[in-house]
């Protein structure tokens, strides 16, 4: 067979001559609709190769994105990885000290950004050595008259510089496309590195009918941000199937979301649960029904019962449930019935859809006990969950060595979850080992909320622990030890956090204990507090 490298770049090459008048649709930071197709798409992303190469970019340097799901971002994605750069997407919600690490640490050359985060840069552009260039993805009339920032590109103006005549290069398809930071586990954010390979491979097991099913008769609108995992791999899917695309800029609350479903004729869309929430607040306040829309995938946290059954049974929206990890390009699991459930009741059918479902092909995943030792697929016995695949990580960026297991001469990555695994492969999470609290889709780290909390001089040890939520799934409980003779309130050591943390990670609430239960060796039993605090209620 031909040995023809597998290139990000294929994917919007294939969709431009197949699916050339297809539609992607943005909603702008601008605030207005725009619209063109893939052909445009794969002119402008060429344009945007060419431009960057002109600002100086080499093979493998890093271009940085802060920016919504649009149709900028989108030629980023395919204007840097085509042309050998490597796209990295920067969660914009995290604390600006923290995005000023990662963009150093990647060693960001470029940094692309929206409108809205012109402000954000501002403060953060004198603590960036590395960036070369700031380019702010709008047109000239929205370009700020002055601003802090300096030697600032407008978007357009670079696109429009260029004639587009550039032909997209062929290279070793294990090369590096993009990176991504999950700041999940302790310490500081870690680098998912991906590579064409990867996402080639990643897109086509994603598009599968029993994966997420992606279809050229299908409208998506991906509500995952793009910045997050590269919205789950939906910008390379659609292009590989020919799927038109919306995508909702800003505003993710239910009244924009659902009018862009209704206006958009969408089919098809994937979020956390906390996007589903506010949609079906929308809706059923107002009483209101879908035309169009007829399924969603559910991810980056369980899906609740109650949003399940409403989707479906109210709205008649297919729900599919899947688990993934940034670490895995995300795509591990997805909960769809094989052909021998097809005749099950209903309760059935819902307890398996509601699990976090069966590995797609290319993932390879065992649950282990503590020696290493593969549990049985009985449902029940539960363990550390282990994962290997083409769209697996090997190593974080820049550190080698991280963070793999070897068990009977394979590598594996540990995932920090704990699951179950029945007999016809149904893996359902029953608990998490890492240290991390998930609201809303996104991660809070313990440590951090610790480090702060232990700074104040009334603490004497302090515990983060995740809470459940029924918006935010989990919130950040603080548990703490004040010293002897201290006297601190609740109050003052919330407000302490400000400034200090991002707003959306500042604990809920705290706890006042007279002593933490730890291990023999002296650490935070994080289970156990857990347990101890499971029916606390959050104000
Ligand atoms: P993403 O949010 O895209 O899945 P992250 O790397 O941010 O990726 O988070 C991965 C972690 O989120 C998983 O290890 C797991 O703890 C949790 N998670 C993801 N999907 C689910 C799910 N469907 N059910 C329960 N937990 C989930």
């Amino acid at each position: 067979m031909m040995q023809t490298p597998l290139m990000i770049s294929s994917l919007i090459v294939h969709a431009a001559r197949h699916a050339g008048d297809t539609e992607i649709v943005s909603k702008r930071a601008e605030g207005d609709l725009h619209r063109y197709t893939y052909r445009d798409a794969e002119l402008r992303s060429r344009k945007v190769a060419q431009a960057l190469a002109r600002l100086g970019c080499v093979a493998g340097d890093r271009v940085g994105t802060l920016a919504w799901n649009g149709y900028r971002h989108f030629e980023l994605y395919y204007g840097t990885s085509g042309s050998e750069l490597v796209c990295h997407t920067i969660n914009p919600r995290l604390f600006p000290e923290q995005i000023a690490w990662i963009v150093n640490d990647a060693k960001d050359q470029v940094l692309c950004f929206d409108l809205t985060f012109l402000p954000l840069v501002e403060k953060l552009a004198t603590l960036l050595p590395t960036v070369k260039h700031f380019v702010l993805m709008t047109d000239r009339a929205h370009m700020p008259a002055q601003t802090a920032v300096p030697n600032l590109l407008c978007y357009e103006e670079l696109v429009d510089a260029e004639d587009g005549q550039y032909a997209w290069p062929e290279f070793e398809e294990n090369t590096a496309s993009s990176i991504c930071y999950t700041s999940g586990t302790t310490g500081n954010p870690k680098g998912a590195v991906y590579s064409h390979r990867s996402s080639v491979l990643h897109a086509f097991a994603a598009a599968l009918p029993d994966s997420l099913g992606c279809s050229a008769k299908d409208t998506i609108l991906p509500v995952v941000p793009m910045f997050h995992v590269n919205a789950w791999g939906l910008p390379y899917a659609c292009p590989l199937v020919g799927a038109k695309l919306v995508f909702p800029g800003p505003h993710l609350d239910g009244k924009s979301l659902y009018e862009l479903f209704e206006s958009e004729k969408v089919t098809f869309s994937a979020g956390v649960p906390t996007v589903w929430l506010g949609l079906l607040t929308y809706v059923q306040k107002n009483d209101l029904k879908f035309s169009t829309f007829k399924r969603t995938v559910i991810g980056g946290s369980a899906c609740p019962p109650a949003m399940f059954d409403a989707l479906e049974n109210d709205y008649g929206v297919e729900v599919i449930h899947a688990w993934g990890m940034t670490e895995m390009s995300p795509l591990g699991t997805v909960a769809k019935l094989n052909s021998k459930h097809r005749d099950a009741d209903r309760a059935t059918r819902r307890k398996l859809l509601l699990t976090q479902g069966r590995a797609v092909y290319g993932v390879d995943m065992m649950v282990i006990d503590d020696d290493h030792k593969p549990v049985k697929w009985d449902g029940v016995s539960s363990g550390n969950l282990v994962v290997r695949g083409p769209w697996v990580i090997d190593t974080y960026f820049q550190q080698p060595g991280s963070p793999l297991l070897k068990i009977d001469g394979r590598t594996w990555f540990p995932t920090g979850d704990v699951a179950a695994i029945d007999e016809n492969g149904f893996m359902q999470i029953t608990d998490r080992s890492k240290d991390v609290i998930k609201s809303g889709g996104e991660w809070i780290s313990s440590i951090d909320i610790e480090n702060i909390a232990m700074s104040h001089p009334a603490v004497h040890e302090a515990a983060a622990i995740a809470c459940r939520h029924p918006k935010w799934d989990e919130r950040p409980l603080l548990v703490v030890v004040p010293k002897p003779g201290a006297t601190v309130t609740r109050e003052e050591l919330l407000s302490f956090f400000d400034g200090r943390i991002a707003k959306w990670q500042i604990p809920d609430d705290v706890a006042f204990v007279t002593e933490l239960p730890h291990t023999a060796t002296g650490k935070l039993l994080k289970l156990k507090l857990r347990d101890q605090f499971k029916d606390h209620q959050l104000p």
